[in-house]
């Protein structure tokens, strides 16, 4: 990766369009020399004091006056970076922000990669891995839950468990270096069961902070929910009252719905990706058999499958096909059309978690929503959550790992293996920690990481 270069970098900071004002970012060395090159403030100044607002005229080479604007410095290491960092708030239209851009970039500066503020703020060290990826989260965020476990991990909740974890696996490796550069003192019981002891309460606080890691992940990126049945039962009127809204078709005729339809929509502060599938039949409708088979290939990757039956009628083969083909998966039956007379359910039907509804009337469509929340959340709704949460599958991946090598450790200890084993374990539980604050983050992963932001952050 292009790293830490003295190139002074340029992009805009706001989004390009209309708008009240555009923001152009400057940061590098050259940042404050170019400004003053084009920016003649309103109250003539020597020098400029770092992290005022001034109030000015911005000219090109040309003495073309190209906007109003008010510009600040921001001088390193007080600044996003920990480089200088200027500032020029234009007016917010496209080209005001093009001209003032093209402006910077012909007279040196180079237009920023994405992500690349951000790159700079973590290679100097003002932020670590975990919390860029927080700034991104945030930025990225759809939902009050992703808003609230996205600023938890920028401002450094993740990183302070993990750094807290780093340290004890530090300090059980300084012990047992010293054994083995004092391999006269050989551990004995009290030592190894102090060793033990201090290995299994960081295990646990491992184990502790990878079992949020549903929780986690549902509030950052929701939850999947998928709504089956055989045709007619209800699925589109179901999702149309979850909704809101008239989003799929409802009809009479079975098999409308011939594809999948998938829909967003946040509920008690979480995400939730819904997807009304087509009904799973036996078809030889080739369009409505691809809707079968794609309604089939999304069960595993569903969080919660909404198994739609007509409860005014008797279960019929097709209804126990699809229940088939659900098995072993998170199933919660939704029993609809409530507002008709009832027939009571049968066999394994019987036995399901399951909540009575009339998409028609909207009774029990609360009870409904509440259940899908609280199956995965309990009942926090995500706000005001103080715990730490692993929300992100690299995260998760890279903390399974030191976990897996300290329970390695933990099995040489009490096999007694030599020293310099048992430090080989620990420096890869190190390596792995490392990984998700980015000490020992490979740079391609970096690289990865960095691409996912926008221009100008
Ligand atoms: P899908 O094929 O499973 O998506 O079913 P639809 O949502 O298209 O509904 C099939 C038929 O059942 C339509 O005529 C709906 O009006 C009717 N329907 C859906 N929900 C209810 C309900 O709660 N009560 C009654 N009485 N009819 C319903």
């Amino acid at each position: 990766m292009h790293i830490l270069s003295e190139e002074t970098i340029v992009a805009p900071a706001t989004a390009m369009g209309e708008g009240g004002v555009g923001i152009i970012r400057l940061s590098g060395n050259a940042a404050e020399e170019t400004l003053s090159r084009f920016f003649r403030p309103t109250c003539p100044v020597s020098r400029f004091t770092s992290h005022r607002l001034y109030h000015g005229r911005i000219y090109d080479n040309n003495q073309v006056f190209l906007d109003e604007i008010m510009a600040v410095v921001m001088r390193q290491p007080h600044s996003y970076t920990r480089e200088d960092v200027v500032e020029i708030h234009c007016h917010g239209g496209t080209m005001v922000v093009r001209r003032i851009l093209d402006l910077l970039v012909d007279s040196g500066l180079r237009l920023a990669r994405p992500g690349e503020f951000t790159l700079r703020a973590f290679l100097n060290g003002r932020i670590d891995l975990a919390e860029a990826e927080g700034v991104i989260d945030l930025i990225r965020a759809r939902s009050e839950s992703a808003c609230s476990v996205a600023l938890q991990q920028m401002e450094g909740g993740l990183s302070r468990t993990i750094y807290r974890f780093r340290d004890g696996i530090m300090n059980l490796l300084a012990e047992i270096e010293a054994q083995v550069d004092f391999p006269e003192e050989d551990l004995d019981f009290q030592d190894q069961e102090r060793i033990l002891q201090a290995g299994r309460v960081l295990m646990s606080e491992m184990d502790g902070l990878l079992s949020t890691f549903d929780s986690g992940r549902i509030l950052r990126e929701g939850l999947s929910i998928l709504i089956l049945g055989r045709p007619n039962v209800g699925k589109s009127s179901l999702l149309n009252a979850l909704l809101g809204e008239s989003r799929a078709i409802v009809t009479t005729v079975p098999g409308t719905t011939r594809d999948t339809l998938e829909e967003s929509f946040v509920l008690g502060g979480i995400p939730l990706r819904i997807v009304d599938t087509a009904g799973v039949r036996i078809t030889d409708d080739p369009v409505e058999a691809e809707g079968v088979r794609r309604a089939r290939a999304r069960i595993p990757s569903a969080d919660q499958i909404l198994l739609v039956v007509d409860g005014s009628l008797a279960l019929t083969e097709e209804d126990h096909g699809v229940l088939s083909a659900c098995h072993g998966r998170n199933l919660l039956l939704v029993v609809n059309k409530g507002d008709l007379e009832q027939t009571p359910l049968s066999g394994s039907f019987a036995a399901l978690p399951r909540v009575r509804i009339s998409a028609h009337t909207g009774e029990g469509l609360e009870l409904l929503r509440d259940t899908i929340v609280s199956r995965f959340l309990g009942n926090s709704s995500g706000e005001g959550r103080e715990s730490i949460l692993l929300s992100d599958r690299r995260h998760r991946e890279a903390l399974v790992r030191a976990r897996g090598a300290l329970g390695n450790f933990f099995a040489a200890v009490e096999r007694q293996a030599p020293g310099e084993l048992l430090s080989v374990d620990l420096r890869e539980a190190l390596q792995s920690l490392g990984e998700i604050t980015g000490e020992t983050t490979p740079e391609d992963i970096l690289e990865l990481i960095f691409a996912k932001f926008c221009i100008g952050k």
